[in-house]
Order: structure tokens, then sequence, then C-alpha cells
């Protein structure tokens, strides 16, 4: 469903109906383009690309706008949004640019589009480009959230040029001028919650049943069209899709920032990098985005904040369903807070080694991280240290010297009586798991499942601002360094230690705000 590029003037006006997309060309980056980084794996296998194929003008071109695939259509996408809890109406695409589908080698089909790519119907009176800082933040989280594990759209590369954007930069106290970046994302698809909450709003309920059967069609092969009760069963399967990715949210420290619900992906992807963050000192309180003057979006939030969110996907179908329908999708709705509470429950007891349910394990989750608030234990350094501990030694202060965070953590005076509890859980587990009746293998596997759900490397904000403060200056080697250790964050690295990428942030960090501007 979309409007020709000739009729896009009347979307200006915001009184566009019925529409989907708008077909758009971008308009290219012009001055001095050059690469600043792409990820290996994007590219070799999502876009089948040859990696030294970055190393070409043609490449850099495509990135910037300027050239376009042979049977490129580029359209922007109608959707809008709840901000802040808020319907505020339509929002975008306003700066990103769909240029069409890619089916690879694997028969996985992927819509490759540019951010930051100009000026779209939708742009209202923003310049629809997106600043370096913002490209890099995205591509280097997105590209990590991937290999943390955590469901995600991607990112292939990042170009930047001389052509300069005002954006009120937060720590600067006043308007500065950044330079225009795009970024190629990729993913298997751009619909939001928002997409369909614009047309259910606007009454426009033919699209709206079209839209939904077509994602239905596309992205939930398990849903018979025929069914009677697939928008249902499609609710379902986002609402469970989402939860699932906000408990591996909760379980790395990642606060998104922004959970608007333009920015929930209706394939329960991580969306829309923007002021995020993943916690330094443990605080379920942590506000990522300093615009959130009231914490609506606090890490500790998240789950009700999508649960919330999933409630605005709910009342954008109702006007699909019957009646009874209808309270089926309330029924639903009410089961939605205790899934959540017990994934993220099933997360943290894999973070520190359990792999089923006892009782008394919320209880003993709750006191660590109790305990890890209180201390301003790291939150990302702690769990990677109680996986590397054998659990005798997290009673040996001679141990504990050697891990910074930890240590921290042992100053709580109910540290003792935690690890006591924990040891004698462990014993547990390892009588429940032990067939070959060793301690010692079970040790090692529970060193090994650990290590494997606690990174020793996340994106920091601070690294991030570090990288992008010589990027500025067009040294693009932290950017690079950072995305290259980011690719392998369970692994360690003898030059990112040297780094200090797991030491203890530098003092600044803590102080560091992320705005929305971008
Ligand atoms: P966000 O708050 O980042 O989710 O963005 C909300 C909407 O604003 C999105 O649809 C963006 O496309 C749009 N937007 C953000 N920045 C710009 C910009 N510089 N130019 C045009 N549109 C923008
Ligand atoms: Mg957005
Ligand atoms: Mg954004």
């Amino acid at each position: 469903i979309l409007l020709p590029i000739d009729e896009n003037h009347d979307q200006v006006k915001n009184n566009v109906k019925n529409v989907v997309y708008s077909e758009v060309t971008p308009r290219p980056l012009e001055r001095n383009i050059r690469l600043v980084c792409a990820s290996d794996d994007a590219l070799i296998n999502i876009l089948d690309m040859d990696p030294n194929i970055v190393n070409s003008q043609e490449f850099v071109e495509f990135v910037a706008g300027r050239k376009l695939p042979y049977g490129a259509l580029p359209v922007a996408h109608r959707y809008g949004g709840h901000q802040y809890g808020l319907w505020v109406g339509q929002l975008g695409d306003g700066r990103a640019h769909i240029i069409g589908e890619y089916v690879n080698r694997l028969s996985k089909r992927w819509q490759i589009q540019l951010k930051g790519s100009g000026p779209t119907p939708y742009s209202r009176l923003y310049d629809g480009r997106a600043v370096l800082r913002s490209c890099i933040r995205e591509m280097i989280a997105s590209e990590a959230m991937y290999y943390l594990g955590v469901p995600t759209t991607r990112a292939a590369a990042v170009v930047v040029s001389d052509e300069s954007v005002v954006r009120d930069m937060y720590f600067a106290g006043s308007p500065r001028r950044e330079r225009a970046s795009i970024i190629l994302r990729l993913s298997q698809s751009w619909f939001r919650f928002g997409s369909l909450e614009i047309l259910a709003r606007g009454g426009e309920l033919d699209v709206l049943r079209q839209l939904v059967d077509f994602v239905i069609k596309e992205h939930f092969p398990d849903i018979n069209l025929t069914d009677d009760n697939r928008y249902i069963r499609m609710f379902s399967e986002i609402a469970h899709k989402s939860l699932d990715l906000v408990a591996k949210w909760q379980g790395l420290g990642f606060t998104h920032g922004l959970l608007n619900t333009d920015n929930m992906s209706l394939l329960g992807e991580t969306l829309d990098y923007g002021p995020f963050g993943f916690v330094d000192s443990y605080d379920s309180g942590f506000v990522a985005n300093c615009f959130d003057g009231e914490g609506r979006y606090a890490l500790g939030k998240q789950p009700d904040v999508v649960v919330w969110n999933i409630g605005q996907l709910a009342i954008a179908l109702e006007p699909l369903l019957t009646a009874s329908q209808q309270s089926h999708l309330s029924h639903i709705l009410k089961t939605l807070d205790t899934y959540c509470k017990n994934k993220i429950l099933e997360t943290f007891l894999m973070k520190i080694g359990l792999k089923k349910e006892r009782w008394g394990d919320e209880e003993l989750v709750e006191k660590l991280l109790d305990m890890m608030q209180q201390t301003g234990a790291d939150f990302t350094v702690t769990f990677r240290q109680l996986a590397e501990l054998q659990p005798h030694e997290l009673s040996s202060e001679l141990k504990l010297a050697e891990k910074w965070s930890i240590k921290r953590l042992a100053s709580h005076s109910c540290w003792g009586c935690w690890v006591d509890q924990y040891r004698s859980r462990l014993d547990k587990e390892a009588v429940d798991t032990s067939n070959a009746n060793s301690t010692g293998l079970f040790e090692d596997e529970r060193k090994r499942r650990m290590i494997s759900m606690n990174p020793a490397y996340v994106p920091r904000n601070w690294l991030l601002h570090e990288a992008i403060v010589d990027a500025e200056k067009d040294d693009f080697e932290k950017v690079r360094f950072l995305l290259q250790v980011i690719q392998n964050p369970f692994e360690i690295q003898p030059e990112a230690e040297i780094r200090g990428f797991s030491s203890q942030p530098p003092i600044w960090a803590y102080e560091l705000k992320i705005s929305c501007s971008s």
C-alpha cells in the first residue's frame, strides 16, 4: 500500500490516510564521504558480500545513499506511536529509507535500510539526518546485542561526511554542530507496534487488516491465515517474544532508554538504539536517557513498560476482533506480568549457575541484587567474577582481593550469609545434575555455563564515548576496536584488558549523560 512520490506533499500536512509506505528516494550525503566501520558478519552472512567490498568507492556511495542497487524501491514507512505514555500521532520514518528486500543465500529475506538518508514525507520539522555519534552507538550496540544472543536489528556499516547538522548536545549546554552520517541497518522487518497503532487510531481498518495479515504471512509462519483466531495468536506470540526480550535486557543490565511504542518491534527485536545504556554500578533506578526526568524508562521499570506497550498493541488490534476474542485478549494481558517475572528469574538463575528453580531461589537472587544495589557493585563484572571464582573462593579474602567488583560486593554485611546459602544451593544442584557422581565435573560444567551467560564485555557508555570523541576527529581506531571486541563478548581478550574494558570505569563514566538528540 504505497503512495507514489508525486502525492507525497499531502503527507507533510500529516493528513494522509490508508498508507503504509511512501516512495521516496534518499538524499545522499555529498561532502567527503568515508567509511567509519563495518560489520564483517553482517556483510558476509546477511548480504553475501566479500568484506573487502568496504574498500570500494561503490560500497561507500551505496551506504551514503548515492547509488542504489539494481531493483531497489526506496520507501519510507508510515507509523505513529506513544511517546512517554502519550499518543503523539504520526512519527516516522522521518529519516530512514527501506531501499528494498534482499533474499540471501540462506533464503532469508532481509530489509535493507539507510538511516540518516534525508527527509521523507514523515520528517515533520526535522532534517532527516543522523549524526556520527548516534550512528556509532547504534552500530556498536546492535552488533553487540547480536553477539550477546539478544534478538536485535542488525547494522552493516556507517559512513560519515563533512556535511554538518545542528543538534542539542546536553553536556555542551548549547546547540552544537555535528557531522552527518548514515548507518546501513538490516532487519527481517521494520514494522513496529506504532505501525498498527496509527491505522487503528485513524480508523483505517481495511488497511490495518491487510497489514496484519501481511505480517502474519511473512513473519508468523506457524499461524494459518484462514484461522479465525489468527490475530489473537499473533498478539500472543508478539507479547511473549517481547517479554522474552525484556528478560534478556534485564539479565545484561541493558536499559533501552526510549521504550516508546514506535520503538517496539513486531518481531520482538531490540529496535532503535538511542539513549540506551548498560548499567555500570548496579542500580535498578538507572535512567540512561537524560530527557527522561521521571525515570519512566529506568532499568527496573522496563518489564512494566513493555507490558504497558503490549497493552497498546492490544488496543490497536481490538477493532479486528469479536467480543469474545477481545475478552480472550484481555485474559492474555493479565498473565503477562507473571510470565515476565518468571522469565527474568529464570535468566538470573542461569546467571548464577542454576538451571531449575527451587524453593528459596527467588530470594537468593533478590538478596544478591539488593547487595549489589547497596554496594554499587558493577553489574557486568560482578556476575562475570562470580562465574570465574570457585564457590569456596567466595569466602576467601585473598581470592576476593583479586576481583575488584566482587570485593566491593563482599563489603556488604550480608555477604557471608549469602555465600553460605549460595554454596549450599550449588551443592544441591550438583546432586541434582551429577550422574557421574563427581563434584569436579559439576564445577567445570557450572563454570562453563556461567561464563556463557555472563559476558566480560558490553559496550558501556564510557567506551562508546571515548570512541566517539576520537571518531569526531576522524580517528576510527577505537570504534573499530570496540566493534571487534564485542564480537566475542564472552572471551577475555588481552588487548581489551589492557585498555581497561573490564576494569572499574573511570570516575567520569558515572556522570555521563546520554541525550535523546541524535
Ligand atoms: P525516536 O524518538 O528516535 O524513536 O524517533 C521518533 C521519530 O522521529 C522517528 O520516526 C524518526 O524517524 C524521527 N526523527 C528523529 N530524528 C529525526 C530527524 N533528524 N529528522 C527527521 N526525523 C527524525
Ligand atoms: Mg524510533
Ligand atoms: Mg531513535
